[in-house]
């Protein structure tokens, strides 16, 4: 298959560099997928200063106009879905349902956020003081620096970029150095559709020098990434006192009672842990099983690791694709290996397997004899592992679900409302499923989790505003006018 190549987007126009920087396919170690034009420090400047110049007019840009450019970006992106599903199946190692239905979902998030352009942000209230009364009006929050992580390369930049566009803020985005061609196809229909030069630019440059700029240039700096890197980005954005959404680790818990409807607790327990490889931020990594229904559910949850097939992702037959790079596949042989020393017991995978390509291939992972407090329930994988940790009851399990820093998602399965609703109530994390996988979230509600998992305000879905928006409150004497 040809190579793509990429470059940086600035300003209206594509700069090409003299430094590329290459990326892998992880189910063939031996297909370069994509060269990319690196941005140098003086190009994230550029792209930055191009983002703000193209503020004032992208903010009072008319509504209708801006509404039907993100619509026609949903358009193109959905009519392209199979060609940009394909880059992440080759780039990311997603399967090729799953490299398709992310570029839908990345088309739905324009579509929906088109239709927030038109619709009603601010407030009226009647003043305390006669004649008087209060608009509490919404405007740009401005310049918006956008990093993202490798899991989700079209579906994560779509939903921050289109979000961004639709409350008339400016963008520049830093897609992951190890998947930055579906950024790029998301740059080319957002050329394509008319979008005003530098109102969305792209730059490829690692972590640190450029989000370093982008971060110190910004108003408003929103990133998916590791915890241990939301942390250096946070104390960076507080010198210049940037505004922050932070969306980082989880280490979520899916809780089996002995009541659950086992068919169902397994089908989602392997869902959460193992589909897409376990790379979602919202995967479960810790089962938190009582007693009773214990032996029997780690059982019939090995035997459906067993029946995966794992393989190159673009097999019409692969339902696991590879570990999306090297150092996240070492990462994951290491982690077992760790695991192993603390005392927990593998049931099945925890090894590298063959397929018939050389790539990072890795079979879904169940260890079980698992304790709260070890550190592979409390340390982030985001590979397809999965502990199990043996509980006597509903209250042990909250406390054990509850144990961990991590606070992005968890779920329980049971077919009693009264433990279920029980739990969703002690539960810490700020996203809770009954009877659903840790993960599969939807565009339209808020997306994150209490620190350290998440910091600053939700994105997605209405809650967007929040972080995309300033507010403003305006008290008006209409006696004096
Ligand atoms: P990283 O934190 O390594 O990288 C994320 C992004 O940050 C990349 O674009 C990276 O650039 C950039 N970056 C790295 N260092 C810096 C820095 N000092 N300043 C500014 N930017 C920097 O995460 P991964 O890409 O490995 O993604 C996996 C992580 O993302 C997991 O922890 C996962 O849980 C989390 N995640 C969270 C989600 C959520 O919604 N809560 C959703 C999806 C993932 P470069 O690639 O060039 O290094």
């Amino acid at each position: 298959m040809s190579v793509f190549k990429g470059q940086n987007f600035i300003d209206g126009a594509w700069r090409d560099s003299s430094v590329q920087v290459e990326t892998i396919n992880p189910s063939d170690l031996d297909e370069t997928v994509g060269t990319y034009a690196k941005a140098t420090p003086v190009e994230v400047e550029e792209a930055m200063a191009a983002a703000k110049r193209a503020l004032p007019a992208w903010s009072a840009f008319n509504m209708q106009a801006r509404a039907d450019i993100l619509r026609k970006a949903g358009d193109l992106l959905m009519a392209r879905a199979t060609e940009i599903g394909l880059l992440l199946s080759r780039e990311e190692g997603k399967t090729r349902p799953e490299g398709y239905g992310e570029t839908i979902r990345a088309a739905q998030c324009f579509h929906y956020y088109a239709g927030e352009v038109v619709r009603a942000q601010g407030q009226w209230y009647n003043s305390m003081r006669d004649g008087h009364n209060i608009i509490v009006s919404r405007e740009p929050v401005g310049v918006v620096a956008a990093i993202t992580p490798w899991n989700f390369p079209i579906a994560l930049p779509s939903w921050k970029v289109a979000a961004a566009l639709a409350y008339g803020n400016t963008v520049v985005l830093k897609p992951s150095s190890f998947v930055p061609g579906a950024a790029i196809m998301l740059a080319k229909v957002l050329e394509e559709v008319g979008l005003p030069k530098g109102v969305f630019n792209l730059v490829i440059g690692d972590g640190s020098a450029a989000g370093n700029i982008m971060i110190d240039a910004a108003d408003a700096l929103t990133f998916t990434g590791g915890t241990a890197t939301g942390r250096v980005v946070l104390k960076r954005a507080a010198e210049t006192m940037t505004k922050c959404q932070l969306e980082l680790g989880g280490k979520n818990a899916l809780v089996v009672l002995d009541d659950a409807d086992i068919d169902l607790a397994v089908e989602i327990a392997a869902n959460g842990a193992w589909i897409q490889t376990g790379q979602r931020c919202t995967g479960t990594e810790r089962l938190v099983v009582t007693k009773g229904i214990h032996d029997e559910f780690v059982e019939r949850l090995a035997k459906a690791a067993a029946a995966y097939r794992v393989g190159h992702a673009l097999d019409a037959d692969t339902q696991i694709g590879p570990v999306a790079n090297e150092p996240q596949f070492k990462g994951n042989l290491e982690f077992v290996a760790d695991a192993k020393y603390e005392g927990a017991e593998v049931a099945f995978g925890g090894t590298a397997v063959e397929a018939r390509t050389r790539g990072l291939y890795m079979a879904p992972t169940l260890l079980v004899n698992t304790r709260t407090e070890w550190a592979c329930n409390q340390h982030e994988s985001f590979g397809p592992i999965v502990s199990v940790v043996k509980v006597e009851d509903l209250d042990e399990a909250i406390a054990s679900a509850n144990a961990c820093d991590y606070k992005l998602s968890a779920g329980i399965a049971t077919t009693n409302l009264k433990n279920a609703e029980r739990f969703r109530r002690a539960s810490q994390a700020g996203m809770v499923m009954v009877n659903a996988p840790t993960a599969g979230l939807e565009y339209h509600v808020p997306l994150g989790g209490r620190s350290p998992s998440g910091y600053g305000p939700r994105e997605t879905g209405a809650a967007s505003a929040e972080f995309f928006t300033e507010s403003k409150t305006s008290y008006i004497n209409h006696g004096a006018i």
